[in-house]
């Protein structure tokens, strides 16, 4: 076991699998951590675990999740190269929106993962991730496909904002503008790996809980026009 996962596997344990950090403890079945390999370059981060999630454990396992595996065999890769993991670790009952305590109470999951994990290149799907990771407001419809670069505790990583694969699973047209970003994600974990080394690893205790995420160096956004999109399905809202 390389050393990020043994660490990665004691954080679960320790903090994560027990987290009582807010209500959706009493709501869940299992914890859904994350899954995938500890020393990925390239990380997945979606919203929250849905039905077949908080039942088996394992962060995109239903609809979305085969959508999300076909993406990633579209640019030779799978699961076991990347590693997936979600803004809040537990479901939300009804699969309803996260409320932003819960973001706020989860989100030093998410952040102690990256830190441990030290991905190149983080992958948000939809806006709940993208404004988590980004610190900005800006929604996925104007920023998906404009890779950013960002520091997130001491460590350079490339942002680079994508659809929710559930949201395509309904809408032909972002399937087909997922499918189109998707394949800059060889390209960009390429640029990313030439990113100047991290900063030294920071142990678990150095993390603020709250990491600052800096955008020095005032990174140019290209915002694209927003493709043209179909109404959303009242249960999608909050994926856009
Ligand atoms: N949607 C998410 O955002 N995360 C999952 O794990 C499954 C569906």
């Amino acid at each position: 076991m390389s050393s990020r996962a043994a660490q990665l596997a004691d954080y679960h344990r320790a903090e994560v699998l027990a987290c009582t950090r807010c209500a959706l403890h009493e709501t869940r079945t299992q914890v859904v951590a994350g899954s995938g390999d500890p020393d990925a370059t390239v990380m997945f981060v979606g919203e929250a675990p849905g039905y077949h999630e908080d039942k088996q454990g394992i962060p995109f396992v239903g609809a979305a999740g085969k959508l999300l595996d076909r993406l990633l065999a579209g640019i030779g890769m799978t699961r076991e190269d990347v590693f997936v993991a979600n803004v809040l670790k537990c479901r939300p009952p009804g699969n309803r929106d996260p409320l932003q305590s819960e973001i706020e109470s989860c989100e030093r999951h998410l952040f102690q993962q990256v830190g441990i994990i030290q991905p190149r290149l983080i992958c948000t799907l939809g806006n709940f991730a993208t404004k988590l990771i980004s610190g900005r407001p800006d929604g996925i419809s104007r920023v998906h496909g404009c890779e950013l670069p960002l520091e997130i505790g001491g460590q350079n990583v490339v942002l680079y904002p994508l659809f929710h694969p559930a949201a395509a699973l309904y809408t032909p047209a972002m399937l087909e503008t997922l499918e189109h970003d998707f394949r800059r994600i060889p390209e960009l974990a390429g640029i990313a790996g030439a990113l100047p080394a991290p900063a030294p690893r920071v142990v678990e205790e150095d993390l603020a809980p709250d990491p600052v995420m800096a955008t020095q160096g005032a990174p140019t956004v290209t915002v694209t026009a927003a493709p043209e999109l179909e109404p959303a399905e009242p249960e999608q809202l909050g994926l856009f």
